[in-house]
């Protein structure tokens, strides 16, 4: 995966710079082919007439030129030979610049450019006084031909500039290339990390589901073996003993099979809702005596704080009554010690805020965004070898969705929890 990143990478900046140096190469083979054909314009033979006429006309544009070179350096005539000075004339003549402008514009390059003339000696004889500054890029410069004795150089100052902006499409197919293939890597890793921790989980799951289903399983069966001893129709008590054990472990198991289906059914989007008038006060207090005999059990306290004036919601009855019941489920399963637990009722502008806090052992910050998600359990080690399956939660966040409203937990690992229902009216 790795590697296959890596090299969609590379080949990606290999075209890159390949397609750099194509449009440099063109660039310059370009201006060679222009420079060429302005030498070589320059160069032809004239005959007769026109040969003196254009000596004549560059007699004139001598005297007008004169600006263009520089003082110090040498004007037409000083230190240069014959062959030289016909040549220069000549330039006047042809109009170079005019030349070289047209050529390079067949050439399709349009970007600003200046033009000097150097002799044998690698002096500037021809470099108009506004371009002194780019003299020493001249000196140096790629873009020359000899014509004759003369060097004829081109600089393209803004050439680094003109490369950049006509690469910019390649530039931006590059990056997106880039970002697409980094983005594939990050989600391919990222979604094999996801399978591997939802593999995980359902072995998990598998693995708690079978334990939990044994224990009951095997006990009926020896409860039911030993009711069908003989001597047990004498032992009213034993029997009695078994027949509760049955029980027992039948509530046990049906609980589990409600808790699986809930979460199916949650999962598959199947959830049909009844919406009707119901009063959470009503409602918290039912759930709260079918659940008498657990709290008492553990030692339990509850505190009610039913103080919403107006309690009335549309809700589902059998979904919202599940929905309590988890959440003191929770409360009393994830206590330490005995359970404190306090069920408060809050009137919101638009709505009814429920609010179940407990005494229990608190939900690390780095588990908070995470509990409601399906089968994720909070790893506590052995420490605290509380029974489930991480479905009940995911379970009524879909479920309190779906009534349009919303939950979240607030908790500090050791501090307790609370989790804050909201129900729209
Ligand atoms: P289960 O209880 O079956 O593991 P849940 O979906 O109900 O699954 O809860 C997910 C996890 O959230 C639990 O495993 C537990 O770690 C954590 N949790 C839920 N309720 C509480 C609570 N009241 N106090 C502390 N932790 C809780």
């Amino acid at each position: 995966m790795i590697l296959a990143f890596i090299s969609m990478s590379t080949i990606q900046i290999i075209w890159l710079r390949s397609s750099i140096e194509m449009k440099k190469q063109i660039f310059t083979d370009n201006v060679f082919h222009s420079l060429s054909q302005v030498a070589e314009m320059i160069s032809r033979p004239t005959t007769g007439t026109l040969q003196l006429e254009l000596e004549a006309i560059s007699e004139e544009q001598a005297q007008a030129k004169a600006s263009l070179v520089q003082p110090g350096r040498p004007s037409i005539g000083e230190g240069l030979d014959e062959a030289e000075v016909r040549m220069l004339r000549r330039f006047d003549a042809f109009q170079l610049d005019s030349l070289i402008e047209l050529s390079l514009q067949k050439h399709g390059i349009e970007i600003p450019w200046v033009m000097a003339v150097f002799d044998r000696y690698g002096q500037p004889i021809r470099l108009s006084e506004k371009d002194d500054s780019y003299r020493s890029d001249l000196e140096i410069t790629l873009f020359q031909t000899a014509i004759e004795t003369l060097s004829l150089r081109l600089h393209f100052p803004s050439l680094p500039r003109h490369l950049l902006y006509t690469l910019l499409g390649q530039f931006a197919l590059t990056g997106l290339m880039l970002s697409i293939i980094a983005w594939g890597f990050f989600s391919a890793v990222i979604g094999a990390a996801k399978n591997k921790r939802i593999d995980r989980i359902r072995r998990d799951l598998m693995n708690n589901l079978t334990h939990e289903l044994k224990t009951p399983i095997s006990t009926i069966g020896l409860a039911s073996e030993a009711l069908g001893d003989p001597d047990m129709i004498k032992d009213t008590d034993g029997t009695k003993h078994y027949i509760a054990l049955i029980k027992e472990e039948n509530k046990r198991l049906a609980v589990l099979v409600e808790n699986v289906l809930q979460a199916s059914l949650a999962d598959s989007g199947n959830m049909q809702l009844y919406m009707q008038s119901l009063n959470a006060h009503d409602l918290i207090k039912e759930v709260l005596r079918n659940l008498a005999i657990q709290i008492r059990k553990r030692g339990g306290k509850v505190e009610l704080r039913l103080e919403a004036p107006n309690p009335i919601m549309e809700a589902d009855r059998i979904h919202f009554t599940n929905v309590v019941f988890n959440l003191i489920d929770n409360a009393l399963k994830y206590s330490m010690g005995n359970p404190h637990l306090t069920i408060s009722t809050v009137q919101a502008t638009d709505g009814l805020e429920l609010r179940f806090q407990d005494n229990g052992i608190g939900i690390a910050k780095e588990h908070l965004g995470k509990v409601f998600d399906r089968l994720y359990r909070v790893p506590t080690g052995n420490v605290h070898d509380v029974k489930g399956f991480g479905l009940g939660l995911s379970y009524v966040q879909t479920v309190v969705e779906r009534h349009n409203g919303r939950i979240h937990v607030e908790s500090e690992l050791g501090q307790g929890s609370t989790f804050v229902l909201f129900l729209p009216q």
